[in-house]
């Protein structure tokens, strides 16, 4: 079942600037917010709280990455919607039901939990993570 919008994610080229930026639109100490490399995906990211959800801000760490490879082509702006589910093996069946195929296999992504992502041109262009809700 999707509980709730886990993340709202943002592509940056410079992920201290954003994070000074957005914790003063938000009200926030940027000392107070985490920064995590995920490796994997050669990026760095902070999730900043706002209420129930958060909001990501995504920095790549090398023209590798598929956030390097999006900010070339689209700029700086909104990259997905990340939405918290119980079990991920039940939504992806559940997805696959309605013919509509996830991107690859379910991989970790940040914090360790288990994500996996949609393609856009599954929904109306808007790139959708899933994420299983850690315990
Ligand atoms: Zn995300």
């Amino acid at each position: 079942m999707i509980s709730k919008i886990d993340h709202i994610a943002i592509a940056v080229q410079n992920l201290e600037g954003a994070l000074e930026t957005f914790c003063k639109v938000l009200g926030c100490d940027p000392a107070s917010i985490r920064v995590e490399e995920v490796a994997s995906e050669h990026v760095r990211v902070a999730f900043i709280p706002v209420g129930e959800t958060k909001i990501e801000l995504l920095e790549p760490m090398s023209p590798e990455s598929a956030i390097a490879k999006y900010l070339a082509k689209n700029g700086e702006g909104m990259h997905h919607i990340a939405l918290q589910t119980d079990s991920l093996s039940e939504e992806t069946a559940r997805l696959l039901g309605e013919g509509i195929k996830p991107l690859g296999e379910p991989k970790e992504g940040a914090g360790g939990k288990k994500i996996v992502f949609l393609h856009p041109k599954e929904t109306n262009r808007v790139l959708l993570e899933f994420a299983e809700k850690g315990h």
